[in-house]
């Protein structure tokens, strides 16, 4: 029997692997989805008891301080501190009480500001991170140098996924992420025109189930949509009108920071493990998104 224990377990891709999971749990796993409620995991005793509680064999480890270009602007040694302390905590507690993997949450955002394109997991460590986010970064980093760490002196199959930017339910729809409802002028921060890919978090429920199922490698694995299917912010913008039946003007707010011009990762690392993986069609994602939003907004995150 596997014992799974998703920390960050309340948040947007934890909600989402709640989801899928009872959508169809195998009768031989028991997930718990925990959030900070259950446990404050900068602190370590906390963690402590949630593992001596829950008894995980295996481990999703989601939870993170996680924000938009401009709460990482501002606060880059809290991003630093408490993500390099929630991350130290798992993963030690986890060696400790003898969990078997942990599947821990990169971000393509953390990977080297100047880089050659496509961006691909070797070059996670290759040179400084975008100077908006460092502090998020490093503390991310650092959990692929003590994936490693644990494998070298214990033989840990501790890993890490790399997803691209990731929307869908129980998404964190603060004013940085502007929703536009009966106003006429719908704001977009920044040029609208740096380029993402996005993945949709059912989708990445799905991947990342079998990560912990499957990919057995310390290595990371880049868990993104395919590079045809980048779009600008802008795009994203007028899907998200179009699926609020938004009739009002587009106005890009350009004194405000675009962040990095375009982090185009490859995933032809999971196009050669999985090959045929269909990912949810863009439009049709934002449009459940944005329904799921209308539907929850008394209890949405704004
Ligand atoms: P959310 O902000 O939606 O959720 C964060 C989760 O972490 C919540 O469950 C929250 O618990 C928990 N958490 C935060 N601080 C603590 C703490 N001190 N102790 C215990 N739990 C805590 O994040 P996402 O679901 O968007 O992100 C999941 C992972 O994916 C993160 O590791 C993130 O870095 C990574 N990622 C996210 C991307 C994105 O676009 N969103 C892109 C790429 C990677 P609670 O709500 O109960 O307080």
């Amino acid at each position: 029997m596997k014992k799974v224990l998703v920390t960050g377990g309340t948040g947007l891709v934890g909600k989402a692997l709640e989801a899928v999971i009872k959508n169809h749990a195998p009768t031989d796993e028991e997930w718990y989805f925990a959030g900070s409620k259950d446990a404050d995991l900068t602190n370590l005793a906390a963690t402590q008891a949630l593992f001596a509680r829950e008894k995980p064999t295996h481990v999703i480890h989601l939870a993170a301080m996680v924000g938009g270009l401009f709460h990482n602007m501002n606060n880059n040694l809290d991003f630093l501190r408490n993500n390099l302390l929630i991350n130290d905590n798992v993963l030690q507690t986890a060696h400790e009480q003898g969990c078997i993997k942990v599947v821990s949450c990169l971000s393509t955002c953390i990977f080297p500001d100047k880089t050659i394109y496509p961006i691909d997991e070797t070059m996670v460590h290759n040179g400084p991170p975008h100077p908006s986010n460092y502090g998020y970064s490093y503390a991310k980093r650092l959990i692929d140098v003590q994936n490693h760490a644990y494998h070298d002196k214990y033989g840990r199959q501790y890993t890490s996924v790399i997803p691209c930017n990731i929307f869908g339910p129980h998404d964190n729809y603060k004013p940085e992420s502007d929703v536009p409802e009966s106003e006429k002028v719908f704001t977009v921060f920044g040029s609208g025109k740096p380029l993402r890919q996005f993945v949709y978090s059912l989708d990445l429920a799905e991947l990342m189930i079998w990560v912990l199922r499957s990919y057995d490698s310390v290595e990371p694995i880049i868990l993104s949509v395919d590079e045809a299917q980048e779009v600008t912010i802008y795009e994203v913008a007028q899907a998200i009108a179009k699926a609020f039946d938004f009739k009002g003007k587009l106005v890009c707010d350009t004194s405000k920071a675009d962040g990095q011009y375009k982090k185009t990762a490859s995933n032809a690392k999971l196009r050669s493990l999985l090959p045929d993986f269909a990912f949810t069609e863009f439009e049709t994602a934002i449009e459940t998104s944005v329904r799921w939003y209308k539907d929850n907004y008394d209890h949405a995150r704004k």
